[in-house]
């Protein structure tokens, strides 16, 4: 017997592997018949699944198997075009996630606060500092989320960070402890996985 998964299955059309619906990206057609990546998989319509892959994007569209998937209904895609969509999909993800847990007041802003919270085991899941903060700040950051074991991510500059936590600037952002937190993670190491795949 096979072992029960969490949700339903989908076969990546790259690499013929089946696996969950929730760990892959979807597809579906415009009604111009261009293939479109539904990352939040929400658009009605027949789906099609790749895995959150460059080289399965890639073999998907190199072996026309879109056009198998709806049965010729389609404009064949190019995979940079695909590969384009769901990078920035897998962007606005994040800065979705970050702004619910914003909302939700599951963040922390600023380093002084961020490395307080810290002190307090278990408080934060993760942290997030801006590409263009500075370099001793980011030590202390760095030195503290090894010594706590908190995951640290680099995400934007400080004005998009700022924005998304509805202000001028921010370098740092402590995200507390829990689901969000959880699906941000997961939504930062997709993100990367997929970038830096070239
Ligand atoms: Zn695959």
């Amino acid at each position: 017997m096979k072992p029960e998964k969490d949700g339903p299955q989908r076969t990546c059309l790259g690499c013929r592997k089946a696996l969950d619906k929730n760990d892959l990206v979807r597809y579906v057609l415009s009604a111009a018949g261009d293939v479109v990546v539904d990352f939040r998989q929400k658009l009605p319509g027949r789906g099609a699944y790749t895995c959150v892959c460059r080289a399965c994007v890639t073999d998907a569209v190199r072996r026309d198997q879109f056009s198998r998937a709806y049965r010729g209904k389609n404009r064949r895609p190019e995979s940079d075009t695909l590969i384009a969509q769901i990078h920035r999909q897998l962007g606005e993800r994040v800065e979705g996630l970050l702004g619910m847990a914003r909302k939700a007041g599951m963040t922390v802003g600023g380093s002084n606060l961020t490395l307080a919270s810290m002190d307090r085991p278990g408080e934060l899941g993760l942290v997030i500092v801006a590409g263009d903060m500075s370099e001793g700040i980011l030590e202390k950051i760095r030195r503290k989320c090894q010594a706590t074991g908190v995951p640290l991510h680099t995400w934007g500059e400080k004005a998009s960070l700022g924005r998304l936590m509805g202000r001028d600037e921010r370098s740092v952002i402590g995200v507390k402890q829990g689901k969000l937190a959880e699906a941000l993670s997961r939504g930062l190491e997709r993100y990367k996985q997929f970038v830096g795949e070239i």
